[in-house]
């Protein structure tokens, strides 16, 4: 913009509309909230198309693709996209590489809206097999012909089980399929997938990785193959993350090892305080000897066992509720992976819909209670827990 004066009502929608001085090396990255860029002529149009550079928000934004590079450093991965919020990024992802007549083959215990949106494919053509993925012999032998997806988390809700991603990796490879591994629950200071054979790693970064409960955001990293298809589908969609989303995402990632290792610490010293209270009746957390794939996350696992437990108590609903109304500390909320703890009942939400034979099935009692440990004090929690537990004390005596 040259610095002739045109009237008042042109100025007001130009004066400051470009930074000046020297302003092209900020300490912390400056967000780009703009819809689209400037180009001097069509040559220098030219240049922004070869160079993949900035046009139009939808295709490309300065905070996502700075948020991408992120992500893609930490996942170990070639290239990653960043979405509006993590069913954004999974659905995105699973719609560009399958087609009608492809079958999914996925563990049973996901997060709850992933099931809906694997069940609702069929619209498209493609089936769905839920199975117990911690059982290797029925993956296996339930992989068809047409079988062109393995779908899993890295740690099952709400039980907290664990998958050898290494080893799906390695029956879905011998079957010409793609791993899918969903790393919310872990993070990348726990483990890479991508390191371990898995084709696409998805992240709902709303949660552990952002950490401060305020915005939603998802990726997925990949190969430059997988990525390149998947971005031509999420510019149709119209799945991206907004600008504002990806630069609070990244601000809070900058802290995300300080806080999932603290988180991580809490849960295991939570869990083994829990599991010694006589009030509680079994606590599932992969730091603990009896947890069923203890000895995989020890193999699998780095810097700790996540940050998330659950625990079982008594199936009383009132004194449940007294027992949430007794805590100080931890919050009922629906979300995790925040900096303060927060708990979740699965019975009253993420497995409101299944029907009650099988979610006993699964181990989901009533009682049931999902915790997402924060960053406090863990002698304060410890105490918080155990004097809300003590309204079950006349309960505990009933049954034993
Ligand atoms: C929350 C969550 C999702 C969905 O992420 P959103 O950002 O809420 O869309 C997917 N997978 C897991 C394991 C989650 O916890």
């Amino acid at each position: 913009m040259d610095e002739k004066m045109f009237s008042r009502e042109t100025e007001i929608l130009n004066k400051g509309a470009y930074l000046k001085g020297r302003a092209d090396s900020p300490e912390a990255a400056p967000l780009y909230l703009t819809t689209a860029f400037n180009v001097e002529d069509l040559d220098d149009l030219e240049d922004m198309y070869s160079v993949q550079g900035y046009t139009y928000i939808r295709t490309r934004n300065p905070n996502r693709n700075a948020l991408a590079e992120l992500v893609t450093y930490l996942e170990k991965g070639e290239n990653s996209l960043i979405f509006s919020c993590g069913m954004a990024a999974i659905s995105t992802a699973l719609l560009s590489i399958l087609e009608q007549g492809d079958h999914v083959l996925s563990d049973k215990t996901l997060y709850g809206e992933t099931i809906d949106l694997l069940e609702g494919l069929s619209k498209f053509g493609i089936s769905v097999t839920f199975i117990d993925f911690t059982n290797l012999e029925e993956v296996h032998n339930s992989i068809q012909p047409n079988t062109k997806v393995l779908y899993t988390e890295t740690i099952s809700n709400p039980m907290i089980t664990i998958v050898d991603i290494e080893a799906l990796a390695a029956i879905a490879h011998e079957n010409k399929a793609k791993l899918v591994v969903d790393n919310t629950f872990t993070t990348s200071l726990v483990i890479r997938p991508i390191e371990k054979g898995a084709d696409i790693t998805i992240n709902s970064l709303t949660k552990f990785a952002n950490g401060h409960s305020d915005v939603s955001v998802g990726s997925i990293t990949a190969s430059e193959e997988i990525i390149k298809k998947a971005y031509s589908l999420q510019v149709l969609l119209g799945t991206t993350a907004n600008p504002f989303d990806a630069w609070m995402c990244q601000r809070g990632m900058r802290t995300m090892d300080l806080r999932v290792q603290k988180q991580m610490d809490n849960a295991a010293k939570l869990a083994k305080a829990l599991e010694k209270h006589p009030n509680v009746l079994k606590v599932h957390h992969p730091s603990l000897d009896g947890h069923p794939q203890n000895e995989l996350a020890q193999k699998i696992f780095e810097n700790g066992y996540g940050g998330m437990l659950s625990f079982e108590m008594p199936n009383n609903r009132e004194k449940i509720n007294e027992f949430m109304r007794r805590l100080k500390i931890a919050h009922y909320a629906m979300t995790l992976g925040g900096y303060r703890t927060t708990i979740s009942h699965p019975v009253s939400s993420s497995h409101y819909a299944v029907p009650e034979e099988e979610r006993l099935k699964m181990g989901i009692t009533f009682g049931l209670l999902r915790v997402s440990v924060g960053i406090e004090s863990p002698d304060d929690l410890i105490a918080d827990f155990s004097q809300a537990l003590d309204v079950f004390n006349e309960e505990i005596s009933y049954i034993k």
